[in-house]
């Protein structure tokens, strides 16, 4: 099975290691697919303006640099280490309370869709670019500052366009995911080198991006680990 990682941060926002380092860290470590999905956070609030004037924040200016550069890294990752890697973002709408924050990864996006959209617009306009949306951390979490919940309160609306749900994030395991029985995968939110130490994704396809997405729609042959030293 492949070993996954479809969650992962660098230097383009909040994460303290930059790109190529990442890429060589997962691609010694044995990984076989991994996505890099740096923020791209709401600049509607003081909490996003604050994320975007420390750079914490993938932008509409700097979006095909990013892609250019993950582009370059996916290249020479496979020829080095064979691994395969998905650019990606984790949209994030950040707010005040827990209940109004929302996180979710769209995986394999081409062009750049602002977080300060509304859900439906945004979900929308992923789908037509055939990318991913997955729901992140969307339970409490150990470190309840980081507590994201408007789309699991919001479900009833929202499931019907969500492809997965994290089941487990770092080291926090979310059982409700498994009682409704939503499709689900399994991430570390890397953003430093330890967090490369936590749960993780095993799919049973094939090593491109397409059948990697059939996979995770599908969520037949996805089972997930506790990747340690
Ligand atoms: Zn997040
Ligand atoms: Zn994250």
């Amino acid at each position: 099975m492949l070993l996954c990682d479809f969650h992962i941060h660098t230097t383009y926002s909040d994460g303290s290691v930059n790109l190529r380092r990442t890429v060589d860290l997962f691609g010694q470590a044995g990984f076989d697919v991994i996505a890099i999905t740096d923020h791209v956070v709401n600049g509607d609030n003081t909490m996003g303006r604050l994320a975007h004037k420390l750079k914490f924040s993938v932008r509409e200016d700097n979006f095909d640099e990013y892609m250019g550069r993950i582009r370059q890294e996916a290249e020479r990752a496979w020829d080095k280490y064979g691994l395969l890697i998905i650019p990606g973002v984790e949209i994030s709408k950040n707010h005040l309370s827990a209940d109004k924050s929302a996180h979710f990864i769209l995986l394999d996006i081409k062009e750049f869709i602002p977080a300060c959209w509304d859900y439906k617009r945004i979900f929308t306009e992923a789908k037509e670019q055939d990318a991913l949306i997955i729901a992140c951390h969307p339970h409490h979490m150990s470190d309840l500052s980081r507590d994201t919940l408007f789309l699991w309160n919001n479900r009833e609306r929202y499931a019907k366009y969500i492809d997965a749900w994290e089941i487990a994030n770092r080291d926090d395991v979310f059982n409700v995911i498994s009682l409704k029985k939503y499709p689900y995968i399994a991430n570390s939110d890397f953003h430093k080198v330890r967090h490369i130490y936590s749960w993780k994704t095993l799919l049973n396809c094939e090593k491109k991006i397409e059948p990697v997405k059939q996979c995770i729609r599908h969520n037949k042959g996805v089972a997930i680990t506790l990747f340690r030293r």
